[in-house]
């Protein structure tokens, strides 16, 4: 097993001869910390309100830290540019994100060239966990655009030599498996819902395909597809964890596939009690927050990302001393509560809807039918009609707590899902009652 090629990179990004050494790693952090919080407090609209109490000098340990503000997806929403630290001039790039959180508005997301250098630097080395300069990778994700994350992961592997094609997000499935045989790809990067049916796809074709490794990006990743993703292609399967707000990149799997490794030059990592705002101890469920330590667009200080996670408390396998963020598998998105007082999540629906190999993915909504809950799930099979009544079965006999004595309605059709995000674990169920 290969160590993390982040520990490496780590050491030599903040001055490490050797082996990375942790508290200067924690040093490091803290007086990058400390520029970025007085960057923000005179720059940054936003900033200098909300932090308006805050000395950066006094900040002196995590626990000063941890009893900052919070930023929330709602404060970029609102404000965009209130965040921006720079003069719009020197934005490279802006990403605008579909509309979340409670203001309904569309989040922008600023970024400057050495911003965007930042992320292709993670992206090479990060990807040299996976793959090497004989390697061709298929990138199915966005990137007709320069800046996109199609094209900074291209420049990425460009760096050690690595070919790779820009493939985009998936649209026609035996085009995007001929494309892998005819290119003689062998590392896929995708996001899970189009990466694991092309791969059964790909094991039930007559044409036997072989590939090295598969990272799946930007979406909840169910347990079983480590092991579609090993039978269909003998690949092994690594994930990566990031989102726009964290400069598209946030940490990626080591060779022992437990949790990710962190960009720890770029963001320092909380896990917070999501009530409270403290941290909770290590090892601990809460929720995942991130300040940007080098950011220059658009710093954020302590923001929480909504995922639900923790950090794992063992040295990791491969050897390397860097911390280890656990598997994110879910959002802390509030459950919705039904009329007859139970709760559930987008989460649960994901459980139950992805062990379904004849659908590519599914929008939910909860809706009033004839004065009752009504849940609606839309279905997007992936090929030829689905059967929408074994469906049906199969998320009642998933579920059995919401449906029983038909408390919960639910009605299964087919359509056209809109689903692919650049962010984690983006969906959630709409509430539309009356
Ligand atoms: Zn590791």
């Amino acid at each position: 097993m290969m160590i993390t090629p982040l520990e490496k990179w780590i050491a030599n990004r903040i001055n490490v001869a050797g082996r990375l050494d942790l508290k200067r790693l924690y040093e490091y952090q803290l007086e990058r910390f400390c520029e970025t919080l007085a960057n923000v407090k005179k720059n940054s609209r936003f900033y200098k309100r909300h932090l308006a109490e805050v000395v950066p000098s006094d900040i002196r340990d995590m626990g000063d830290i941890a009893r900052l503000p919070l930023t929330t997806p709602d404060d970029i929403a609102s404000d965009p540019e209130g965040l921006m630290c720079v003069s719009p001039r020197e934005v490279g790039r802006i990403v605008t994100l579909g509309t979340s959180g409670t203001t309904g508005r569309p989040k922008r997301v600023f970024f400057t060239k050495e911003d965007q250098e930042l992320t292709m630097d993670f992206f090479h080395h990060g990807m040299m966990t996976m793959t090497d300069a004989h390697d061709i990778v298929m990138i199915c994700m966005p990137g007709g655009t320069e800046g996109s994350v199609g094209d900074l992961l291209q420049r990425g592997l460009a760096r050690f030599g690595c070919k790779s094609i820009v493939y985009g997000p998936i649209k026609d499935y035996s085009h995007a498996l001929d494309m892998i045989v005819n290119e003689k790809i062998t590392c896929i990067v995708g996001i899970p819902a189009q990466i694991l049916y092309i791969a059964r796809m790909s094991e039930n074709s007559t044409c036997r395909v072989t590939l090295k490794s598969v990272l799946l990006s930007a979406d909840y990743v169910p347990a079983s597809a480590a092991s579609v993703i090993k039978n269909a292609w003998g690949a092994i399967l690594y994930e990566h964890y990031g989102m726009t707000e964290m400069g598209l990149g946030g940490g990626v799997a080591c060779d022992a596939g437990e949790g990710y490794h962190l960009r720890e030059a770029d963001l320092l990592f909380e896990v917070i009690n999501p009530v409270s705002g403290l941290q909770v101890r290590a090892g601990e469920y809460g929720e995942v927050v991130f300040s940007t330590l080098t950011r220059q667009g658009m710093p954020l200080i302590r923001y929480r990302t909504g995922d639900r996670g923790r950090f794992l408390t063992e040295r990791c396998p491969c050897g390397s001393s860097l911390q280890r963020l656990d598997r994110i598998t879910g959002r802390l998105a509030a459950p919705v509560t039904l009329a007859d007082g139970n709760r559930f999540s987008i989460t649960q629906l994901d459980d139950a809807l992805y062990k379904e190999p004849s659908i590519v993915t599914y929008a939910a909504e909860l809706q009033t039918v004839n004065g009752r809950d009504c849940l609606r799930i839309i279905v997007k099979p992936a090929s030829g009609p689905a059967d929408l009544e074994s469906l049906v079965q199969r998320i009642k006999m998933e579920l059995p707590s919401l449906f029983k004595e038909e408390r919960l309605l639910l009605h299964v059709e087919e359509g056209d899902v809109d689903y692919f995000t650049t962010g984690t674990l983006k969906r959630k169920i709409i509430d539309s009652r009356l």
